[in-house]
């Protein structure tokens, strides 16, 4: 039996990876500062502990995993990562978290890791045009992120990369972006647009408004997290390394999305446009590497993710309210 390490076992992406491990039929130790705050989880083990810790860290990598994956960090959406006051936070939170992660797999001689990186690492001069942004693995030097959390990605990949280049570990690395679907933040600030888009169509009464930050026209591109999983499990289980962008190419604009929702949600609202964090002007998943290198493409539209997440948000605004 295939034994696998998920760190940040308690998050959205790390919570779900588990339970398709799970269903895969692999053993699952898990480790996070919480555990799933929206279902139990599903590992045959799990370490509450804090991996800026090397004590922690020595615990939660203890043995020689088949795979590791690295999703812990500290992660929000625009309002939390392009506000200001949670920069230093960020910074040296995920990166204390790569460094011990990438040490104590090392000395436990694991082969395969896997790192999340973020399409937040790419440089802001390619994504000031909303309707033709360049984000193609190679467009990523000179860097530029418009984010310290883009930074703090663009360092731990060359942590990451370093330690393939000099001591054998063999790292996969994506750049997601934008990935969403339920059971995951929705209402503690570090929710991310289309959570946060979900939420206020379910508070809004029929013929009501719900507020949009910026000007609605600034463009992105979602994916699912069912097809992330996927196009994660792909990629590690590869003879290649990346990094390589694990995202939707189906670029939308913010007020496309909203429409989208309001249509499953089956709500006419009107929009107010008001100031806010919005990030870079546009954003889109460049797929041609991956389909390229790993023979797969995402391929489920942006309308079927939200029809199987929106109903999710729309429950948890009932219990809680
Ligand atoms: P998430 O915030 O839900 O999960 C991250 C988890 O890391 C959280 O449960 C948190 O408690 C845990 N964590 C933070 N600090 C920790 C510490 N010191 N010790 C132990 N655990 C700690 O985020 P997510 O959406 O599941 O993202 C997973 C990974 O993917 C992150 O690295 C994130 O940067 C990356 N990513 C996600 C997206 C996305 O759209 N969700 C996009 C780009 C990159």
């Amino acid at each position: 039996m295939k034994k696998v390490l998920v760190l940040g076992a308690g998050g959205f992406i790390g919570a779900h990876l588990v339970k398709r491990l799970r269903k895969e039929g692999c053993w699952v130790k898990g480790v996070d500062l919480k555990l799933p705050p929206y279902a139990e989880t599903q590992a045959n083990d799990f370490l509450k502990g804090d991996l800026r810790d090397p004590l922690v860290c020595r615990e939660a990598i203890n043995t020689n995993f088949d795979e590791v994956y690295q999703l812990a960090a500290d992660m929000g959406g625009a309002g939390y990562i392009f506000v200001g006051k949670n920069d230093y936070d960020i910074m040296q939170n995920s990166a204390s978290i790569n460094l011990n992660v990438i040490e104590f797999c090392r000395k436990k001689d694991i082969k395969r890791i896997f790192y999340s990186s973020s399409a937040c690492m790419y440089p802001e001069y390619n994504q000031l045009d909303p309707g033709d942004p360049n984000l193609k693995e190679d467009s990523a030097y000179p860097a530029q992120p418009d984010s310290e959390y883009g930074w703090e990605k663009l360092f731990s990949e060359r942590l990451f990369l370093a330690a393939a280049r000099n001591k054998g570990l063999e790292v996969r690395i994506a750049r997601y972006h934008n990935i969403f679907g339920s059971e995951g933040s929705w209402n503690d600030g570090r929710e991310k647009a289309p959570a946060a888009m979900c939420r206020k169509v379910a508070f809004a009464k029929n013929g009501g408004e719900i507020e949009i930050w910026g000007d609605g026209k600034q463009t992105r591109s979602f994916l699912h997290i069912d097809e992330c999983l996927e196009a994660t499990l792909r990629l590690t289980r590869s003879d290649w390394q990346g990094p390589v962008n694990i995202g939707s190419d189906e670029m939308v604009t913010i007020t496309e999305l909203a429409n989208i929702i309001m249509d499953v949600a089956n709500k006419k609202l009107s929009i107010k446009y008001i100031e806010g964090p919005i990030g870079v002007k546009g954003r889109n998943s460049d797929n041609t590497l991956y389909e390229k290198k790993l023979g797969w493409r995402v391929s489920k539209s942006l309308k079927s993710g939200i029809e199987k997440t929106y109903p999710w948000i729309e429950n948890q605004v009932k219990i809680t309210n």
